[in-house]
């Protein structure tokens, strides 16, 4: 139902556009986010938020006095690229650390890590801390896979009230993390979404049912009930809740808690006093002691109908830092001392030079070889865009029904990218890593970091000089299949592209080995990726979105093996017909 778009490609590029353009007094554009327009004290630590577009007022919206510094505003529901949270981390550091603040999922965490780890290699201190309100995504025993949704919100204002008050990184991590411990959340929908530009929803609600502990993204529920009225909503949420209380707070009686009650998009502030009304009768009569409620929309879902409950579980430290003051484009609390305003207090966003590294020129034999690799890479574009529905819907059944758009996405800033390298005359291994870069930072996404290191590590086998050869081949689809599972910890047979690189990489060295031409080798090796592919559908997911629904995955492959599959495949034409 989100009906006003211009080219859906560009929808969360212009809606941060206009997002800035609203809010110019206080929040500033830079590469990969928003600022905000005010610098931090010399010396402070700051914080950084960020996830996919889509959430709003998550994450941009949370940007200013009393929140966060700034955030890494990712595409429509895919995460930001490492790209994106490294420039927004390096306008507003302060010299005092960074502290990154952001909700479980595996494409934000990916992004956030590799984010993080360039960031210390420049001698930048920083921490991270992940949130993982939302119950209803893993058992109690296993926290930290669960999802993080409206249960950010408490999390945030703890690190950056600390951080404002001038504390060192430590302590503002120490404190985000005492919060993030003790917030618990849990939602339900009622209908879908659908994305802009999309002609169908992403995922439906079946008309009357709610689903309880539906994800943001449309991760399925944990089960389906007849929809309730408002109050027998209330008194599930607040049982289910209370079920799960956080130590060391031993009873409700007498516990101070913050409460949230989120709107995901299509709910009316109506309904949600209608429910709130229940809410706030059912907390006192437990006995609990309510301070400062939010009843709000405050991390979205285009135009799902739900609604989540957070309880943030107080002690007196995490109740300052509750209630302070914040002043942001969607989050209002207390009077604010407003910044300084003066010119030299305005935050100069200096555009990180444009990633162009300077392009070596490749050896003859090796600029040969780049045409075969931006050939494959067209075709590889080309045999995604086909498949690219039937991609969103195997994702879809367990994940958030991303995959195709992400890879599509992805491939057409790779192809564009190795283009320019193309005409610059750079060898297979530059055209391969300025491909590989693209790709992350354009997708974001768990596949598109994934895939950005996998063509940069190619890139680095094949170099710049030699004529590739299948023993290099085999050497970079090793090195990236070791890059992949160290970066995202999947093992094989737990159902991602890892079940399709492992068998891939192997077949490949054994072809080296055996002394196979290229083709027959990549042939041979492709016709593996294809049934190993196919062979996920009998896999249960251990890692990733799909995980908290792994039941519903039986019986179809995994879609990053699956894009994986046909990309080798694609590849394996070019080469075939190029005979190199
Ligand atoms: P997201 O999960 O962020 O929405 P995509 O939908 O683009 O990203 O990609 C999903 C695919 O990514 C999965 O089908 C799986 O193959 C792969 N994947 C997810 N997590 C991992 C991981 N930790 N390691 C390797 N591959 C993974
Ligand atoms: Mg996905």
């Amino acid at each position: 139902m989100t009906y006003l778009f211009n080219n859906p490609a560009q929808f969360a590029g212009e809606l941060v556009e206009g997002f800035v353009a609203a809010h110019r007094n206080t929040i500033q554009r830079v590469n990969g986010g928003v600022i905000r327009r005010h610098k931090a004290k010399p010396g402070q630590a700051v914080m950084i938020i960020g996830g996919g577009s889509g959430h709003y007022p998550a994450f941009g919206g949370f940007v200013g006095q009393g929140l966060a510094h700034g955030a890494a505003l990712g595409n429509v529901f895919a995460a930001p690229s490492a790209q994106q949270i490294c420039h927004v981390a390096q306008a507003v550091n302060a010299g005092g650390g960074i502290l990154f603040c952001y909700a479980n999922y595996a494409g934000d965490v990916l992004n956030f890590e590799q984010a993080q780890a360039q960031l210390r290699a420049q001698g930048i201190d920083v921490r991270s801390v992940v949130v993982t309100d939302d119950i209803a995504s893993a058992a109690v025993a296993e926290q930290h896979k669960r999802r993080g949704i409206a249960g950010t919100l408490p999390v945030f204002k703890a690190a950056a009230v600390a951080a404002d008050a001038g504390k060192p990184l430590d302590e503002v991590a120490r404190i985000a993390t005492a919060a993030k411990e003790r917030v618990r959340s849990l939602g339900v929908a009622f209908s879908g979404c659908t994305l802009p530009g999309a002609n169908k929803p992403l995922f439906e609600v079946a008309s009357g049912k709610m689903e309880v502990g539906m994800g943001i993204h449309g991760e399925p529920g944990l089960y389906r009930v007849d929809a309730p009225s408002a109050d027998g909503l209330a008194e599930m949420l607040v049982e289910k809740l209370l079920a799960e209380i956080p130590p060391p707070v031993d009873s409700p009686a007498g516990a101070r808690v913050g409460v949230i009650l989120n709107g995901l998009g299509a709910v009316k502030y109506e309904e949600l006093f209608v429910i709130y009304r229940k809410i706030d009768q059912l907390l006192f009569r437990r006995g609990l002691i309510i301070v400062e409620p939010v009843v709000d929309e405050l991390i979205t879902s285009f135009d799902m109908a739900g609604v989540s409950l957070t309880l943030f579980w107080l002690n007196d430290e995490l109740e300052q830092t509750w209630i302070a003051a914040a002043d942001t484009p969607a989050f209002h609390r207390g009077t604010i001392v407003p910044a300084e305003q003066s010119e030299e207090n305005i935050t100069v966003a200096v555009q990180p030079a444009q990633d162009q590294q300077l392009l070596k020129t490749g050896s003859a034999d090796s600029q040969a070889a780049a045409k075969v690799v931006f050939a494959a890479l067209e075709a590889a574009r080309d045999a995604i865009a086909l498949q690219q529905e039937e991609l969103g819907r195997l994702d879809a059944i367990a994940g958030d029904g991303d995959h195709g758009i992400g890879m599509q996405r992805g491939l057409t800033a790779a192809v564009e990218a190795a283009k320019a390298a193309l005409d610059a005359q750079a060898g297979s291994g530059a055209v391969l890593t300025v491909a590989g870069d693209a790709w992350s930072d354009r997708a974001g996404g768990t596949s598109g970091m994934l895939w950005g290191v996998v063509l940069r590590n190619l890139g680095n086998a094949l170099g710049d000089e030699a004529k590739p050869d299948v023993a290099m081949l085999a050497t970079g689809v090793t090195a990236a299949l070791e890059a992949v599972v160290s970066l995202g910890k999947a093992q094989l047979n737990d159902k991602t592209l890892v079940d399709v690189l492992y068998p891939f990489s192997a077949a490949l060295t054994q072809g080296a080995v055996r002394g196979l031409s290229t083709t027959e080798a990549w042939t041979a090796a492709a016709e593996i990726a294809e049934r190993s592919a196919e062979a996920t559908k009998n896999l249960t997911p251990k890692i990733g979105r799909a995980r908290p629904h792994a039941e519903k995955s039986i019986g179809t492959p995994d879609p990053g093996a699956v894009s994986m599959a046909l990309i080798i495949c694609a590849a394996d034409k070019v080469i075939r017909k190029y005979c190199f």
